[in-house]
This record gives C-alpha cells, structure tokens and sequence, in this order.
C-alpha cells in the first residue's frame, strides 16, 4: 500500500495539534506546531471557522495521519470495524491500533510509526517466529511479535527505545522487553488507546454523511 511521503509537520499545523510524527523533534522547541501554530500556506494565518462538515473532515484526516494511512486503506477499515459487533469507531480505532507497525511503535520499538513501519518493511520484525513485512499486518489476540535478534542493535531500536521510555506501554499486549517480544493479550478498548484527543465519532459521521 502507498504512503505519505511529503513533509509531515505540515500535518500538524494543518490539523493544529501536534501529531508526534517526528520522535525527537516533537519533544523540541523545534517542532514547527510549536514555532507556527496556524495552518501551512498563504492564508495560513487568516480567520477560519470551520463548518460542521470541516470539523468532521478535519477529524477524520487527523486521524489517517496519525496512523500513517491513505484514504482508500483508511475506509477499508472503516468499512471492516461498521461490520463489526461494538462501536464502529472503537473497532477501527482496535483494528488501526492492531496493524503490525503501530504495534511496534506502542513496544517502544520505533520513535514514530514512521520508523516502526520501516523496522517491519525491513524485515527486523517476526510474528510467532515468522518474518512478516507487511506494515498493515491486523495482529490477532495471542500473536507473539518480536524484533530479530541480530536486528537488536539497529541504531533506530536503540534510539527509539531511549525515547520511549516515558511511554506508557499499552494494557492490551504483554511486553518482554528483555526480549524485545510482545503477545497480544486482548483486542484494545477505546481506554487502552492512550489518544484521548481523537473523536472517533466524528470520523462514523463523516462517513455516514
Ligand atoms: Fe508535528 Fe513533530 Fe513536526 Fe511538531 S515536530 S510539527 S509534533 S511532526
């Protein structure tokens, strides 16, 4: 599947919160969100109030963006979660949360899931003793997912493990850290996300528009 290539605090100034898609320089005077806090471009800085519809849009590409995900892909997941028992905006919220690379960036793994997406695109990354390089991999209650032993020194874990360290580790999987392994304990409810800042609902409305 595609995937963003182009400048990422862009993101943020244009969803006017900080996204954290950068590891380190989030945590800077750096950060552009933080330096320029109005969205990007030439009437950047004018005064804007969204509509309805524009809030609900905005919502649902903030959180395409923090996942890391295109739009065909993203409604694919809406789709599957509207299918699904529960709240549709929970489910895709667990079945985002469950993709193989944000579950390595949630062990501590990869600063941004950026850099967890490259570790699976990489093959430093197996799922129950097989190397799977497929970033949307969906992990499944039980799976046990580990980084390659001779891939534990990469210069991206070691970092990413520094960075991390403040991060909570998410009450849905158990994480070996000795190991670098972790096994998925249940499928994430909405408390165990650890984003409070998301509207879900928002995102079900502007599909079901
Ligand atoms: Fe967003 Fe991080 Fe860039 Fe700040 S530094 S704008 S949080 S990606």
């Amino acid at each position: 599947m595609a995937r963003y290539i182009g400048p990422v605090c862009k993101l943020c100034r244009r969803e006017g919160e900080k996204l954290f898609l950068k590891g380190e320089r989030c945590q800077t005077e750096k950060c552009a969100q933080t330096r320029r806090p109005y969205p990007p471009g030439q009437h950047g800085q004018g005064r804007i109030k969204l509509s309805e519809y524009a809030l609900r849009l905005r919502e649902k590409q903030k959180v395409r963006r923090i996942y890391g995900v295109m739009e065909r892909q993203f409604r694919l997941y809406f789709d599957r979660a509207s299918r699904m028992h529960g709240g549709t905006g929970e489910q895709m919220l667990g079945l985002l949360e469950r993709r193989l690379d944000s579950a390595i960036y949630r062990m501590g793994y990869g600063a941004t899931r950026r850099e967890a997406r490259q570790l699976v695109k990489h093959n430093h990354v197996l799922v129950n003793g097989r190397r799977i390089n497929i970033p949307s991999y969906i992990l499944r209650v039980g799976d046990k997912v580990e980084i390659r032993e001779k891939s534990r020194k990469v210069k991206l874990v070691e970092t990413a493990i520094a960075l991390s360290a403040a991060r909570p580790t998410p009450g849905w999987m158990d994480v070996d850290h000795g190991n670098f392994a972790a096994v998925i304990k249940s499928v994430p409810i909405r408390e165990e996300l650890n984003e409070p800042a998301i509207k879900e609902q928002y995102v079900v409305e502007y599909y079901s528009r």
